[in-house]
């Protein structure tokens, strides 16, 4: 999509740093990081969030979870993590691409605020 964010930062129109890139994701580090590594992973295809994911998006997603632990190495996370998509108002989604924020590097508290 031509006004989107994430889309325009996969197409490199404006720059990230990258830490993983295949033909089904684009993953790179939060401009505002909430933990010591804080890593965006974005379906190159444009979702605009879990609520808009169909069952023909299903293997497209299971091949994105499947890479998430090789992409923790790649970051630097060695001692467990946590996997967040806010979604919708109440999730706080602030950017309408779909996306997991990989976080690490820090023991995470439980409930999230
Ligand atoms: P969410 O609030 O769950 O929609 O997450 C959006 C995330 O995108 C936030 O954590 C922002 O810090 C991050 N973000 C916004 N703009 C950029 C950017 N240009 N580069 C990297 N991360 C960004
Ligand atoms: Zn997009």
């Amino acid at each position: 999509m031509s006004d989107c964010l994430f889309c325009k930062i996969i197409e490199g129109e404006i720059p990230s740093s990258k830490v993983y890139e295949d033909g089904d994701l684009y993953a790179f580090r939060d401009i505002e990081p909430q933990a010591p590594v804080h890593v965006l992973i974005v379906p190159k295809k444009h979702i605009a969030s879990l609520d808009d994911c169909k069952p023909e998006d299903g293997a497209l997603l299971g091949r994105i979870m499947a890479k998430v632990g090789e992409i923790a190495k790649i970051a630097g996370i060695t001692n467990g993590y946590r996997l967040v998509s806010n979604c919708g108002e109440d999730g706080f989604q602030t950017v309408e691409h779909l996306h997991f924020h990989l976080l690490g590097g820090r023991p995470m508290t439980w409930p999230p605020g």
